[in-house]
């Protein structure tokens, strides 16, 4: 049974990461602080499995990943911890600088120690795999999409702080040989995904028949990937990918903000009509644009399919609509968000 360090796995994507890895029989470490975007809850379908332990930490805590690595032995790191919402770092981006970057350091630090004390075999075997975003390649025009060569052209605090800690990966396999893999992505949607990413932010308001913010004219282009598929890129990666370089990993499912935020709305009036009858369309309200906003990015992932075989599973008609259901079938899990009480938990599940 393999063992893996997986760093932010109480968050987004790699509380999904978790939770199916687990399911596959691999041991899992779980490292993660605990900021806002940390939530329990979504780790309670492994409460009471030996094969899940999580450790309340911090990546940049070099004594605790020393004293993981040493005590677990793992035989992969695979780092999802960051601050990584966008409007969150241009308030604030000293925070962003401080795990994304500073933290990430630490870490590959103590992988390239641990690494180097493994016998030749394990030393083969071990693998650093650091998840990252096509953000780090700024904004496309009209036509085009990011490759593996496309340069970074990082344009807000966040997108800069993943780009930074992508180049320290990198520097760590070329300069300490550290065997690394690192995947750039689109945005990520489906389930367990705090609600203040726009996906699970319309569908909350939707819900409530509450104004749904549109950012300037809403025709923003993202390439949106479903979480599920984006599990099993990594999955594919971390197993066959070839070490030093990138992957980039996408839905091939662009679609401006505008046509998202509409496909929400019909999936919501088809399932739980509002009182008054009125459309959620006309709840649509346009909101002064995010400074710096890029219009659009799109994803060339054909290396990615070429060498590992991955390719997404799931449309983005299927996606949504199995997103709509998962959060309207997971309401207290919402809710728990919404309210602040799943901050609770940590006290007594977490210290
Ligand atoms: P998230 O914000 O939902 O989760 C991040 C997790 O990291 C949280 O559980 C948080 O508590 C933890 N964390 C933060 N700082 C930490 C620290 N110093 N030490 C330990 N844990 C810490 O993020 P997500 O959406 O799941 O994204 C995961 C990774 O994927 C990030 O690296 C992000 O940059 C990248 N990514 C995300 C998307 C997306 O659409 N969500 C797209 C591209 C890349």
């Amino acid at each position: 049974m393999p063992t893996w360090l997986v760093t932010g796995g109480a968050g987004f994507i790699g509380g999904n990461f978790v939770l199916d890895a687990v399911q596959r029989g691999v041991r899992i470490i779980n490292l993660d602080v605990l900021t806002y975007a940390g939530n329990l809850d979504t780790l309670s379908p492994l409460e009471g499995n030996l094969n899940h332990l999580f450790v309340h930490g911090d990546i940049g805590d070099a004594a605790l990943v020393e004293a993981l690595l040493r005590e677990h032995q793992p035989d992969a790191v695979v780092n999802f911890a960051a601050e990584s919402h966008v409007d969150r770092s241009i308030d604030g981006p000293a925070a962003f600088v401080q795990t994304n970057v500073v933290g990430t350091l630490s870490l590959l630090e103590k992988a390239r120690d641990y690494w180097k004390s493994l016998d030749a075999m394990r030393r083969d075997a071990f693998r650093f795999l650091h998840v990252s975003t096509d953000e780090v390649y700024g904004t496309l025009g009209e036509t085009g999409k990011f490759t593996e060569e496309t340069p970074f052209a990082p344009n807000s605090p966040y997108s800069a702080s993943k780009a930074a800690s992508d180049h320290l990966v990198r520097a760590f396999h070329h300069t300490y040989g550290l065997p690394v893999l690192t995947t750039n992505c689109s945005n990520n949607y489906g389930p367990y995904q705090f609600p203040e990413k726009l996906i699970p932010l319309i569908i909350a308001k939707a819900l409530n028949g509450e104004p749904l913010p549109v950012y300037g004219d809403g025709l923003n282009v993202r390439d949106w990937l479903f979480v599920g598929d984006h599990c099993a890129a990594i999955r594919a990666v971390l197993d066959g990918g070839r070490i030093g370089e990138t992957y980039n990993v996408g839905g091939d499912a662009e679609r401006q903000n505008i046509v998202v935020v509409k496909t929400i709305c019909k999936l919501l009036d088809e399932r739980r009509p509002l009182a008054d009858g009125r459309a959620r369309e006309s709840l649509i309200t346009y909101v002064t644009d995010r400074p710096g906003h890029d219009r659009r990015y799109a994803i060339d992932a054909s290396k990615l399919q070429g060498e590992l075989g991955w390719a997404p599973t799931v449309t983005f008609e299927q996606g949504m609509a199995q997103t709509v259901d998962w959060y309207l079938g997971n309401q207290p899990w919402v809710r728990r968000v919404l309210d602040g009480s799943y901050r609770l938990e940590r006290i007594g599940g977490a210290a």
